[in-house]
C-alpha cells in the first residue's frame, strides 16, 4: 500500500466575479514509503497548493488524499494529531519559517510541547535532533539571527524530524540558500532519509535539483499532471513538450551532454482564463489543430513513465 495515495484532487476557488480558479484539477498521484517524489513545475502551476492540500492547510473540494490508508480531510481528534505529527514541512525560506524572538531549542522542541511529550524528555530530543543535522547541541541556547542561511534551514530540518514523521514535504528546500551550501543540504536531507527511511515530497520549479535525489517526477502544469515518472527514464526520454522545455532550460557543465529539445515561450496562463484543449497549446511547439479544443489523455509510455499528450498518444 502507498504511504501516500492522491486520488483525482482537486482545489478550486470561487471568486468573487464568479470566475473559479482551479488551482488543483484533478490529480492522482501516489508515493511508496521510503521513496522521494518530485513536484515540479513553475510558479502558478499549483505545485504548492497541491503540498498544502497533502498537509491539509487547504481544504479539497474534490476527490480524497489518503495518508497510509486514512482519509486525510476527514480525519478528527487524535487521528488528526497522529497525522500532524506523521507528516512535516520545510519550506522554501529559513529566514521566515523560524520565530526570531525564539531561541532555536524553543523552536525546535515546539512540535515536542504541542504534542504533549513529557518536559523531561523534551532536551534529549532537542539535542538529538541538532546533532543529527549536523548542529552543536549550544546551538540551543541561541536565536535564528546568529545563523548563517544553511544553518537556519538545518534547524527547520530538526524541527521537522523531531516529531519522528514518515513523510516530509519539502517545498523548494534549498532556493533560497546561496549556491555553495546547495549541495551540503541536498546531501544532508538524503542521509537523514537513508537513516530514519523517510519518504519525501520535494517541490521544484528546477528540475536539475531534483535530478539527483528523486526515484519519481511528476510535472505539473496548470492544476493538472502532465507527465510522470521514474526519474532516469523521465530525465532520459522526456516525452511531454513542457517537460522538454523544463529539461532544455537546464545548464549542464558537459558540453557532449546531448541538450533535450523543446523551446516555450511567453508565461504561464492565468488560472482564471484557462485555455481550451490542452492547457499548454498556446506555449507549446509542437501543437496541433487538435490541441486547441481537445484536452489530451494520459498515455503509459513505458512501466513507470506516462505523460498526456496528443502527439505522445500517436507516437506509441
Ligand atoms: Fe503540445 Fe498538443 Fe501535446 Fe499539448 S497535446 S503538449 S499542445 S502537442
Amino acid at each position: 500500500m502507498a504511504l501516500l495515495d492522491i486520488e483525482d484532487a482537486t482545489c478550486h476557488f470561487d471568486m468573487p466575479s464568479r470566475q473559479v480558479v482551479k488551482a488543483v484539477d484533478g490529480v492522482s498521484l501516489s508515493i511508496d514509503r521510503g521513496q522521494t517524489m518530485a513536484l515540479v513545475g513553475e510558479s502558478g502551476c499549483g505545485k504548492s497548493t497541491l503540498a498544502r492540500l497533502i498537509l491539509r492547510l487547504e481544504p479539497l473540494t474534490g476527490g480524497a488524499i489518503r495518508f497510509d490508508g486514512e482519509d486525510v480531510h476527514h480525519l478528527q481528534g487524535h487521528a488528526l494529531k497522529r497525522f500532524r505529527a506523521q507528516v512535516q514541512a520545510v519550506f522554501q525560506d529559513p529566514y521566515s519559517s523560524l520565530n526570531p524572538r525564539l531561541r532555536v531549542g524553543a523552536i525546535v522542541g515546539e512540535p515536542l510541547k504541542a504534542h504533549g511529550v513529557p518536559r523531561r524528555e523534551l532536551s534529549a530530543r532537542i539535542d538529538a535532533a541538532l546533532t543529527m543535522v549536523g548542529l552543536p547541541s549550544q546551538a540551543a541556547k541561541l536565536y535564528p539571527h546568529e545563523f548563517s542561511g544553511g544553518q537556519r534551514q538545518r534547524i527547520a530540518i530538526a524541527r521537522a524530524l523531531i516529531l519522528r514523521p514518515a513523510l516530509i514535504v519539502l517545498d523548494e528546500p534549498i532556493s533560497a540558500l546561496d549556491v555553495s551550501i546547495r549541495a551540503q543540504i541536498l546531501n544532508l536531507l538524503q542521509d537523514i532519509q537513508s537513516e530514519l527511511h523517510l519518504t519525501y515530497l520535494v517541490i521544484a520549479h528546477d528540475l536539475a535539483l531534483v535530478e539527483h535525489m528523486s526515484d519519481v517526477v511528476a510535472v505539473m502544469y496548470l492544476g493538472q499532471i502532465v507527465e510522470w515518472g521514474n526519474s532516469e527514464t523521465l530525465f532520459s526520454d522526456p516525452r511531454h513538450p513542457y517537460t522538454q522545455a523544463l529539461l532544455a532550460a537546464v545548464p549542464r557543465p558537459d558540453p557532449t551532454f546531448p541538450r533535450a529539445r523543446g523551446h516555450v515561450t511567453g508565461e504561464i496562463a492565468s488560472a482564471l482564463e484557462m485555455p481550451s484543449g490542452c492547457r499548454f497549446h498556446p506555449r507549446c511547439p509542437d501543437a496541433i489543430e487538435t490541441c486547441r479544443s481537445i484536452a489530451p489523455l494520459e498515455h503509459m509510455v513505458a512501466p513507470i513513465h506516462k505523460a498526456a499528450c496528443h502527439l505522445v498518444d500517436s507516437a506509441s
